[in-house]
């Protein structure tokens, strides 16, 4: 219910739809879209529609304008949101998040950038130095983040491959004192692929200073390098000299040490010499071609050329109380190339991180200091994603929103159902399809897909993709949220390969090929032992696990699938226990265009985001709720009825009255233990009376 909004930009928040229906929301979105509005709320919840060009509204003025304010003081902005947030923070000791979901492109790490900034700017008035640097420090993080983890896709051009949740802990005067970094699932499993795109590379094969790319072997030429790909139009420009300065420097502002960051370009070398390596045969042995690249590859990874042939070419087994080598075949060779490819950078990615949080977490120390601390998270993750062809990480992605989908379910509309249940306030259930049943297709122990697919990688012997399928067949014929061509006769599944599943957001076809090499994702130990033996200390770090000789490596490593369930479930219970404030993000159309609002592509999205759903509940609800004491606590002084104190039976009979005496009358509803308000308006008019005493 903003105020100071005119109607010719639509209605701000669709609480106010006169009718609520699929073509009346569509209406007003598009309509405030054409007008430049690209936000608007659903009570708390902002949606975003992606403007694909810059809009001034997001500088100095624009902050001080929200600053401070009640959400529905001024038109509708993550502003609004960032400020609500820290204001349930720092007035009501509040944990708080704000999840920010939508497809791919559709303007969530933007968002989640100036929500970070918004929050910088209006934190410590007093100029305190150490708060300037840690707030320094947590702007910068998210550059050096971005750098290493997103990649220019056809739908994006600077995508995150990983989802991030970043909590910022804030001291007793509001200011933030440091913060933590929790990242899921860079797309490391179809890393060789999709590192082709991380613009990283491109950055410093273009843009790095000549004596960095002399030291570490790399040409200026981006088609040099066979896993970059930048479509062939890209030049040498400014850009991306400055580009990699910036995170150069960001990385020193944060305080990895020169040490750390010249290793860094080195592992980043490495990667890159990697994809170039070519095995060829010479009879039965199996032999690199172009073996200067292996001397190479030993000085950047600080190891000896034998060591890296070796491990290239062979793999250490153990067969009873023997050990030996087993040469590869050229194909192994190069899957096990890709594969060390794709590892280094997860590591590499995975170290990042965790140098960030060793240097921004909070110590105890710092917490004696500084009295308590709470939090403001801000995650920004993946939306959910069909692609023509769909694999094991759009599975992990699409079941991550699901889990997403699931909280906001509970959070959002269980909730505030089940509390106007509990209040006895007359209420009329509003449906809405509950994805619980999806989510446990999923995860659900020993009888979920992930389980099924674990157990299929337990078992001993070659397992193939379609063994797993036939695991699924067997245990989910049934399911109503799961098909696939043996167990129906679907059109769309083409290939005995396939199976479906009935999302929330829709339906989707993955394809089981190479399910289970992702699953394992397992390494050769070869590897491992390689890079923990380089006499680079930074990069042995990153390896220890090397450490054990073949004999010793007993334990199975948890599975991919495995890992990112428990990781999703942290995740959760982790925002669960927070206030949730929620951004739901809208991509408009598919040629990043600032024009063009694709109603068809924008109906499906609002569709699957549940926001008319959303409408409902909030419309039947109430914007505010207070029980009566805490109610009478705060505006007694307005009537003489209730000042200084009241006669009446109950705390419920006094605020009825004081509110009938108001002319509030209409606007309110009395539940057992707390009064209900149904428009913010009233609650304004309350507060204004309370100023005026
Ligand atoms: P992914 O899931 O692929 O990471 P995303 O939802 O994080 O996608 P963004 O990278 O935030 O998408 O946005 C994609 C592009 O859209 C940006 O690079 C920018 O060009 C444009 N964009 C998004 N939000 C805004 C905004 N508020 N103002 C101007 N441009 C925007
Ligand atoms: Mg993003």
């Amino acid at each position: 219910m903003a105020e100071h909004e005119s109607l010719e930009f639509g209605k701000a928040d669709f609480v106010l739809l006169d009718t609520i229906s699929m073509p009346e929301f569509m209406a007003n979105l598009k309509l405030r879209f054409e007008k430049s509005r690209i936000y608007s709320y659903i009570g708390e919840v902002v949606v975003s529609v992606n403007p694909y060009r810059s809009m001034n509204i997001y500088g100095r003025d624009t902050i001080e304008q929200y600053k401070g304010r009640e959400l529905y003081e001024r038109p509708p902005h993550l502003f609004a949101i960032a400020d609500a947030a820290y204001k349930a923070m720092k007035r009501r000791s509040k944990d708080t998040c704000i999840v920010i979901s939508g497809e791919s492109g559709a303007g969530k790490t933007e968002a989640s950038k100036y929500i970070m900034q918004y929050i910088a700017a209006i934190t410590n008035p007093g100029q305190r130095a150490e708060v300037e640097r840690v707030k320094n420090m947590l702007l910068k993080s998210n550059c050096v983040l971005e750098a290493f983890g997103n990649a220019k896709t056809n739908r994006n051009d600077n995508s995150s491959r990983f989802g991030k949740y970043m909590d910022i802990n804030f001291d007793f005067k509001g200011d933030p004192i440091g913060g933590h970094i929790n990242n899921y699932l860079l797309e490391k499993v179809s890393v060789v692929p999709s590192l082709t795109f991380v613009l990283l590379f491109v950055q410093l094969v273009l843009g790095g200073p000549e004596s960095l790319l002399r030291s570490l072997h790399i040409q200026k030429d981006p088609k040099a390098y066979a896993y970059i790909q930048v479509g062939g139009q890209k030049k040498s420009s400014i850009n991306d000299s400055a580009d990699f300065k910036a995170v150069a420097d960001a990385m020193k502002v944060i305080g990895f040490t020169q040490e750390e960051i010249q290793t860094v370009y080195k592992i980043l070398a490495a990667i890159l010499h990697l994809g170039n390596l070519k095995f060829g045969s010479d009879g039965d042995v199996t032999l690199i071609e172009n073996s200067k690249l292996a001397s190479v590859l030993g000085d950047l990874l600080s190891t000896r050329q034998e060591n890296v042939e070796k491990a290239l070419l062979y793999r250490t087994v153990a067969t009873g109380r023997d050990v030996i080598d087993k040469q590869h075949t050229e194909q192994e060779a190069s899957y096990g190339r890709d594969a060390l490819a794709k590892a280094i950078y997860e590591r590499l990615f995975c170290w990042i991180v965790g140098r960030i949080n060793d240097i921004i977490e909070v110590k105890d120390f710092d917490v004696k200091v500084h009295g308590k601390n709470t939090v403001i998270g801000v995650l920004d993750i993946y939306g959910f994603e069909i692609f023509q062809n769909n694999s094991f990480e759009q599975f992990c992605i699409n079941y991550c929103n699901e889990k997403l989908q699931q909280l906001f379910i509970q959070l959002v509309l269980q909730q505030e159902q089940e509390e106007y249940q509990r209040e006895g306030i007359p209420w009329k259930h509003i449906d809405y399809f509950n994805n619980q049943v999806i989510v446990d297709l999923v995860e659900q122990q020993h009888k979920g897909i992930f389980a099924i697919l674990d157990e299929a990688c337990m078992n001993v012997g070659k397992v193939t993709d379609e063994m797993f399928l036939q695991g699924l067949n067997n245990k989910l014929a049934k399911h109503a949220h799961f098909s696939s061509r043996k167990v129906s006769t679907c059109e769309s599944l083409e290939f005995d390969r396939d199976f479906r599943i009935r999302h929330y957001a829709g339906d989707v076809v993955y394809s089981v090929v190479s399910f289970i090499d992702k699953n394992k994702d397992t390494l050769f130990q070869d590897f491992k032992r390689l890079l923990y033996n380089s006499s680079n200390p930074v990069l042995k770090s990153m390896w220890p696990e090397g450490k054990l000789s073949i004999t010793e490596v007993t334990k199975r490593p948890l599975t991919a699938a495995t890992l990112f369930k428990n990781s999703m479930i942290a995740l959760v219970e982790n925002l669960a226990c927070k206030e949730p404030y929620y951004v739901r993000c809208i991509k408009p159309n598919d040629l990043k265009s600032p024009l063009l609002f694709e109603e068809e592509r924008c109906r499906h999205q609002v569709e699957y985001l549940g926001l008319l759903e959303n409408v409902r509940v909030r419309r039947a609800g109430f914007a505010y709720r207070q029980t009566y004491q805490r109610f009478l606590q705060r505006y007694k002084m307005i009537s003489t009825i209730t000042w200084p104190n009241h006669e009446l039976p109950s705390d419920q009979e006094a605020v009825k009255k004081l509110l009938q005496a108001s002319g509030f009358e209409q606007d309110s509803a009395y539940g057992k233990t707390k009064v209900f308000i149904r428009t913010p308006r009233t609650l304004f008019a309350l507060e204004d009376q309370r100023a005026q005493m």
